[in-house]
């Protein structure tokens, strides 16, 4: 495990710190701004901070220049993810073009698919969704019932999509569906994967409330929609394999920014516990609370030496393949554990954000609700630990 950086990484990072101070407002870093926004708001202020910094060239930071990027190393987009982590700096709007679609499109795209989405996605001009699930369909993905039917030069689309991230202010969506009705009844062979415009009479998009409050997620209905077959990624019928290679990028990443967020999480929760009383003394006196959040301590630095290694490894140029599950299950659960132990200082005070000031309880409590829905998307915990199993350890099926 390398655990120092050259000195042109350590250049990005100085350059992309100033960057950061110069860009970001002050106001931005606090949750009490966000907390005062509409949902609407929210997403808008964020889109345009985004488009800002791509335009200044602080995105697509490991991408070849030939799209847009940076033409960064793996390191510079770790560090990247820390500098955003560290200062608070709001996420993205289009994680899943970002982090799946557009290194689909690099891999599989034609010229003029490359050429139209890849720059407008990492601009945030054109806002992505991902329509694979469906309500019976999520970790048994081939159980998809979408049916696209070809019609000349068109698909006519007809189904439903669930737990669609950003389904209410999405452009375009790439989906999973069938094409093909004459594949023998093999449940992954028929689907195409396909580039639908969500700003259409037959597209309609409704939220699903979480309870966080927010509906960050909804249900997208395809009535009759259309979408031209040239729109097709990957090759109609071959939707399948290009599903796999889109999933498959999230590997490989690690979870250096994951690390400093949760960090930072921690760091408050303690402040939390050295604040509110318990029994008379302050929560952080209490020997079973110690216990959790030495606990949650010890997990983090697990998670970032676990990160510094994965990312020596891809450094390297060393794909790690399934070994990635291992990266997935370690930061979402390493984020459970920091969440409890918040929930756990709290105690029956959960979820009363006017307990102090200062403490950012609001956003702490937010984010311990957050924290339940990582261990469930992009592949739940169990099916994170089958994949493991089988494909790292080889255990038997
Ligand atoms: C916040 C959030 C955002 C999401 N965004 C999107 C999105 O943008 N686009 C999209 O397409 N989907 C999205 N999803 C859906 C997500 O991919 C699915 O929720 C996930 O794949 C699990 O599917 P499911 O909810 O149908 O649960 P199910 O598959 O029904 O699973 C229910 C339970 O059974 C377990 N289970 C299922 N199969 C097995 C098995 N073979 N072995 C052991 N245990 C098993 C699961 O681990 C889980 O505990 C999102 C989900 C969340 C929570």
């Amino acid at each position: 495990m390398d655990l120092r950086h050259s000195e042109k990484d350590e250049q990005f990072r100085a350059e992309f710190r100033a960057w950061l101070d110069a860009s970001l407002p002050q106001e931005m870093r606090r949750p009490e701004f966000w907390a005062d926004l509409s949902e609407e708001e929210s997403f808008q202020t964020r889109r345009t901070w985004e488009k800002g910094k791509a335009q200044d060239g602080f995105a697509g930071i490991a991408w070849p220049t030939e799209y847009g990027g940076r033409g960064g190393t793996p390191t510079m987009k770790a560090i990247y993810d820390e500098e955003m982590a560290r200062v608070g700096a709001p996420s993205t709007v289009n994680a899943l073009g970002l982090a799946f679609l557009a290194p689909t499109v690099m891999a599989l795209g034609t010229e003029e698919q490359k050429r139209s989405i890849i720059g407008p996605l990492l601009h945030c001009d054109v806002i992505w969704c991902q329509g694979f699930s469906e309500p019976g369909a999520g970790s048994d993905l081939a159980a998809l019932q979408m049916r696209a039917e070809p019609q000349g030069e068109e698909y006519l689309l007809n189904g439903q999509k669930i737990w669609t991230t950003n389904a209410m202010h999405g452009d375009r969506i790439f989906t999973l569906a069938r094409t093909s009705t004459s594949d023998g009844g093999k449940r992954h062979a028929g689907m195409s994967m396909l580039l639908v415009d969500m700003h259409q009479p037959g597209v309609e998009s409704r939220p699903l409330k979480q309870m966080t409050g927010a509906s960050e997620f909804g249900e997208v209905f395809f009535t009759d929609a259309t979408c031209p077959r040239s729109d097709v990624l990957g090759g109609e019928g071959n939707g399948w394999a290009t599903a796999m290679l889109l999933l498959s990028f999230e590997r490989g990443s690690s979870a250096i920014g994951q690390y400093t967020e949760f960090r930072r999480q921690w760091d408050d929760v303690v402040d939390v516990a050295r604040a509110l009383d318990r029994d008379g003394r302050p929560a952080a006196q209490d020997p079973v609370l110690r216990q959790s959040l030495a606990a949650a301590l010890v997990e983090l630095e697990c998670l970032k030496y676990h990160s510094w290694h994965v990312l020596t490894q891809t450094t390297q140029g060393r794909d790690l393949g399934f070994e990635a599950s291992m990266t997935k299950i370690m930061w979402s659960e390493t984020f459970r554990r920091v969440s409890d132990s918040y929930e756990a200082v709290l105690g029956t005070a959960f979820g009363v954000p006017e307990l102090g000031s200062g403490l950012r309880l609001e956003e702490l409590t937010s984010l311990a609700m957050w924290s339940r829905s990582c261990t469930i998307w992009g592949g739940s915990q169990q099916v994170q630990r089958t994949v493991v199993a089988e494909r790292v350890l080889g255990l038997p099926r």
